[in-house]
């Protein structure tokens, strides 16, 4: 139970450090189907994965309350394995995935949650849009051509540096965006997201105004 305890003490000392309001997505790739139990029954909902093979593997071994989060890239071919229970999708980077999003979420009789990924960083290995993608996706969003899809908000993930000016401005860029976006919004009462920080950024994105943070390593511990 050594390890059950470590975990406790980890989730209660992250949890602490978030303000009410903020949502905290317990990032679980690569972790098994017995070390998302055992944050379950600590009361945790929200899990995040990165890998449509693992999370379909995983998914029907675990409880049915379980609000699953995807934040990895998501291709297209992949979308009709995951929306019939997905909660929320966080990496959409454009309208030919929104358009698969949408077909399936209608033959799956449902409302899809969806958060835009803007690219903030420098490293071109992470995707997203850019500002100017975001902005005219927005303002040119078809309510008719997406009716299956609630627009959310905006993710984002900051370059992985030790530069804390650096990650500070990207962070404070995406806050921007998003309260410049909102009032474009399809629906603005929707538009409630802001997903920024992960374990090592964690502080610097809710100082910038992140409202949800994907948190894996500072839950479970380095991944193997
Ligand atoms: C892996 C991952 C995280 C969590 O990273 P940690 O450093 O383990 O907290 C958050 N967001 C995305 C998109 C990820 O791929």
């Amino acid at each position: 139970m050594e390890s059950s305890v470590t975990l406790k003490e980890r989730y209660a000392r992250v949890k602490a450090s978030l303000p009410v309001g903020v949502t905290l997505v317990a990032v679980s790739k690569k972790r098994t189907a017995e070390e998302i139990m055992a944050l379950y029954v600590l009361g945790h909902r929200d899990f995040g994965e990165n890998y449509v093979q693992e999370l379909r593997a995983k998914q029907p071994l675990l409880p049915a309350d379980i609000r699953w989060h995807f934040i990895g890239h998501l291709q297209r071919s992949n979308v009709k394995h995951i929306v019939p229970f997905i909660h929320l999708v966080h990496g959409v980077d454009g309208a030919p995935l929104l358009d698969v999003l949408h077909k399936r979420s209608v033959a799956a009789d449902q409302v899809l949650d969806v958060l835009l990924q803007i690219h903030i960083a420098q490293e071109e290995t992470k995707h997203g849009l850019s500002t100017e993608e975001a902005r005219a996706l927005v303002a040119g969003w078809d309510a008719n051509r997406w009716s299956a899809l609630r627009l959310r908000g905006l993710m984002g993930m900051a370059t992985l540096t030790e530069d804390q000016a650096l990650v500070k401005r990207e962070f404070e860029g995406l806050a921007r965006l998003y309260h410049e976006l909102r009032p474009m919004a399809p629906d603005p009462d929707s538009f409630t997201t802001l997903s920024m920080g992960m374990s090592a950024d964690l502080d610097l994105a809710i100082a910038a105004g992140s409202n949800m943070v994907r948190v894996g390593t500072a839950l479970f511990g380095e991944r193997g």
